[in-house]
């Protein structure tokens, strides 16, 4: 019987640490509303910003906690923004982005399993 690697997003946080994390201002902290904080925040172009730290040679979300690969939490998980709430939606019930994929082998991580949707 051949068994299935699978893991949760905490023992992970390959995607975390290599992809540039862009979305719209609107989605900024703001007076009592919460959002992603302003400090961890930069502006791109136009009405987009960017997630510090995920532009660099050496990428890695300011806002993420902990060891890729071993464990790892998001510090803003709540009022993190769209892009992380979209991507890996269902990692977590053993269903991978292709992209999970591309995101763990920058961190010399094992492949898991993609479903084909
Ligand atoms: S979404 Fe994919 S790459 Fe991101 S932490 Fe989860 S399993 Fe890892
Ligand atoms: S905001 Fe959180 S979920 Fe999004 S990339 Fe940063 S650490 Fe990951």
């Amino acid at each position: 019987m051949s068994s299935v690697l699978r893991v949760s997003c905490t023992e992970c946080g390959a995607c975390c640490a290599a992809f540039r994390v862009s979305f719209h201002k609107s989605e900024l902290a703001h007076g009592e509303v919460p959002g992603v904080p302003v400090h961890m925040a930069v502006h791109e172009v136009n009405n987009t910003m960017r997630m510090c730290g995920t532009d660099e040679s050496v990428s890695r979300c300011v806002a993420l906690v902990g060891e890729v690969g071993k464990q790892v939490s998001c510090s803003i998980y709540q009022n993190r923004p769209s892009p992380c709430r979209e991507f890996g939606q269902l990692a977590d019930v053993g269903i991978y982005e292709e992209a999970c994929n591309r995101a763990r082998s920058r961190h010399g991580l094992p492949p898991l399993p993609v479903e084909s949707w």
